[in-house]
């Protein structure tokens, strides 16, 4: 059983656009897509608010003895389309603003890909590197109480992000059950296979990114055995990708962490170096050499000539100081709002082409909804059925989106937000406000 805290472990260090400016990016997209579609402005303002937020002060009992007290939230964006889905994140950098701006992507992210949950986002703001595991599990425990109120199957339903894993949502369904005395199996996702997780859950999201991906050269008559892919962040987003693209024939030429970038110009064996990392401690790449690799820096990585370019690290890397300088043919972003507003644009500008996080890497809330769902059922799927219904959803997602891309002249991000929007307001007009 894995204890590592793996979901993203090599995650670098806070991107330089501050979370305010990230939330006016939010606000800002949504109220060009709500003037696109010619929304109702009640709507509008419905969803440039979440519905709910809760922020929590707890304490925990640290191994020497002491008490500190951390502070968590949990923000429910919209249950327009069901219950609220999201992650729940440990990072020094989690504040309510950041999980505000991330709960709203959860809602778009579900409804481009149709499923059947509204968006929600959770954080403590610490720094999980520092905890042994005991206080790791104390504060997950107390964390979970702390928000249980506002979360449950039919409610609300947490999953790994960023410094957490399947063994942190192992805790919270054991505090769940033990104070319910019920079964909470369904109340939270990303969970270890003998406790109702889901086949392929751990690599989902690096799938759904190579889905995507594949689809967009496929649409582009390009050669997958001829794409040039770099990949930054190697934590479970950014290795998951590298390995699923690896696999699907690409030349993955650069990979970076927070330690070291690796480069290779014929490609790099991404089978290898994930088994290498899987036998070390601290799993980073600065301890992996092989002939012909030389080391780049993570600004290096992102300004190389490649075809494809994976930010899966954290948000805002590509912002107007360095987006004139990449010359990646297309951008596949793997991690949560990697490419600023700002950015945005000089890159449209430039012709690069940008798949948005909220189509991206959905794999990971693809994959919590099959495991949700056979949860619910309690009758679980093969690896091959689930990564079927992977490939098929975030296929489906892919081509509704670029059509109407194609259709409208408009940018794969537009598209999404017009799409993604259009279903939550169609559901938030059916439900009416006057009861
Ligand atoms: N944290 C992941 C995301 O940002 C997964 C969320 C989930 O599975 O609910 O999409």
């Amino acid at each position: 059983m894995s204890t590592t805290i793996d979901e993203m472990p090599n995650t670098l260090t806070r991107p330089a656009a501050p979370p305010s400016s990230a939330i006016a990016d939010a606000r800002n997209l949504l109220r060009e897509t709500a003037a696109a579609l010619e929304l109702d402005p009640g709507i509008q303002e419905i969803l440039a608010s979440p519905e709910r937020s809760l922020t929590v002060n707890f304490p925990v009992v640290m191994d020497d003895g002491s008490i500190e007290v951390f502070t968590g939230y949990r923000v429910q964006h919209s249950g327009a389309r069901g219950p609220f889905k999201g992650g729940i994140r440990y990072h020094p950098a989690v504040s309510l603003e950041e999980t505000t701006v991330l709960a709203m992507l959860m809602t778009w992210k579900c409804a481009v890909l149709d499923l059947p949950f509204g968006g929600a986002k959770g954080g403590v703001k610490c720094d999980p590197r520092r905890f042994s595991q005991a206080e790791l599990e104390r504060l997950t425990r107390r964390y979970t109480m702390a928000i249980r109120p506002i979360i449950g199957p039919h409610r609300d339903i947490p999953a790994p992000d960023i410094n957490t894993n399947q063994q942190v949502m192992a805790w919270m369904v054991d505090t769940l059950s033990q104070v319910d005395d019920a079964s909470a199996m369904a109340s939270v996702t990303g969970k270890p296979i003998a406790l109702g997780g889901s086949q392929g859950r751990s690599r989902a999201t690096g799938k759904g990114i190579s889905v995507v991906a594949l689809e967009l050269l496929r649409a582009h008559d390009r050669d997958p055995a001829q794409t040039t892919v770099a990949v930054q962040g190697f934590g479970n987003v950014g290795r998951s990708a590298a390995l699923a693209l690896f696999e699907a024939g690409c030349k993955v030429v650069a990979i970076s962490d927070i330690s070291t970038g690796l480069y290779r110009p014929e490609g790099l064996d991404i089978a290898a170096i994930a088994e290498h990392l899987d036998h070390l401690p601290n799993g980073l790449l600065e301890s992996y050499d092989a002939p012909g690799i030389s080391r780049i820096s993570n600004e290096e990585l992102l300004e190389m000539a490649v075809d494809l370019l994976v930010p899966a690290a954290l948000e805002g890397q590509i912002t107007g100081a360095n987006a004139h300088r990449v010359r990646a043919w297309a951008i596949v972003e793997g991690a949560n709002g990697p490419v600023t507003a700002e950015a945005d644009e000089i890159l449209d500008a430039a012709g690069v082409i940008v798949v948005p996080d909220i189509l991206a890497n959905a794999g990971g809330v693809v994959v919590s909804h099959l495991e949700w769902v056979q949860d619910l059922q309690g009758l679980f799927w093969d690896e091959a059925q689930v990564e079927d219904r992977l490939q098929e959803r975030m296929a489906r997602a892919f081509a509704d989106v670029a059509h109407r891309a194609t259709e409208q002249g408009i940018t794969l991000r537009q598209a999404a937000y017009r799409l993604a929007v259009s279903r939550v307001a169609e559901a938030v007009h059916w439900r009416g406000c006057t009861g």
